[in-house]
């Protein structure tokens, strides 16, 4: 079985920053880590190749560094990284980003799985796994935590709101996870050094390598653009009062008074 699993290098969100001039993020000495559900997306890839055998196929669009988390997705037990790294990428929205990773899905070849995140915790739209299935023209199954695969079918279970769909689909299909679903396995240290000398099977496709267009990619290709990213302000003035019970009622009173806000009469 040949499973592809589509994954994103973002910052550790516990530290994001925004610029408060520019409104842009401030990435500079913020760590760069795997998108936490792509994780359990590589973990459900690899538990289904140890189970039935088959291929597990990293993929990831990002900045050049990004080639430390497919060593760690190589660690973990991938069998092939792939990093889709250009400068004509760049700026891409979620529209660029599905159609680059689309394309660079037909260049791997026959697949039966492909496997993604819910979400990124860093441009949260979830969008990247439904349309990279719609570029592909295969079905999709989304907010999956439960997962089993038989006979040429995947059977899942998905999280609705106020309930759960049990759900079968032919493959080939695309699955997007929930952290729910499993717990990731660690990296292995001697694969993390095998990956880091070169010994393991990763390689870095550009776009003339995917037979993409500058034009149809990165921001050229993005149909829509961030025009302002900023943080919302505080939207209640918190006031916390001390005292006694009494003590405390009595400076509530006084405030709401003072706001002119009609107590019962
Ligand atoms: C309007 C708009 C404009 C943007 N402009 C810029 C910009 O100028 N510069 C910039 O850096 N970013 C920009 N972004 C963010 C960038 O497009 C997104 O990070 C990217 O498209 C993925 O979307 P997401 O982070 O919301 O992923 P989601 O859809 O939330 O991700 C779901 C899953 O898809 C997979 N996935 C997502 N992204 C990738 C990837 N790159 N490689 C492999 N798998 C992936 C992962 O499995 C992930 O868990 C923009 C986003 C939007 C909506």
């Amino acid at each position: 079985m040949n499973i592809i699993v589509l994954v994103k290098q973002v910052p550790n969100t516990t530290e994001i920053r925004i610029d408060p001039k520019t409104g842009n993020l401030l990435r500079e000495g913020v760590e760069s880590i795997m998108n936490p559900e792509d994780r359990h997306a590589l973990e459900a890839a690899l538990a289904i190749k140890d189970q039935h055998g088959g291929h597990v196929t990293v993929l990831s669009m990002g900045p050049p560094m990004a080639m430390e988390m497919i060593c760690e997705a190589m660690a973990m037990g991938a069998d092939r990284g792939i990093l889709l790294t250009d400068k004509v990428f760049a700026g891409a929205d979620t529209w660029a980003t599905s159609t680059t990773l689309g394309k660079a899905v037909e260049r791997i070849g026959a697949f039966d799985l492909i496997l993604a995140g819910r979400q990124a915790v860093d441009g949260d739209t979830a969008q990247i796994g439904p349309q990279v299935a719609e570029y592909l023209g295969i079905p999709q199954l989304t907010y999956v935590r439960k997962l089993d695969v038989q006979e040429g079918k995947v059977i899942a279970e998905r999280v609705l709101e106020g309930g759960c769909e049990h759900i079968e689909a032919p493959m080939p299909v695309l699955v997007t996870v929930l952290s729910s679903l499993n717990k990731p396995r660690y990296p292995i240290v001697a694969g993390l050094l095998d990956a880091a000398a070169g010994r393991a099977d990763m390689e870095t496709w550009n776009a003339a390598d995917i037979g993409v267009l500058a034009p149809d990619v990165g921001l050229a290709g993005s149909l829509t653009q961030v025009v302002r990213t900023f943080t919302p302000k505080e939207a209640r003035d918190t006031k916390f009062l001390e005292g006694s019970p009494g003590s405390v009622a009595a400076q509530l009173v006084e405030l709401l008074r003072q706001k002119e806000i009609r107590l019962g009469e």
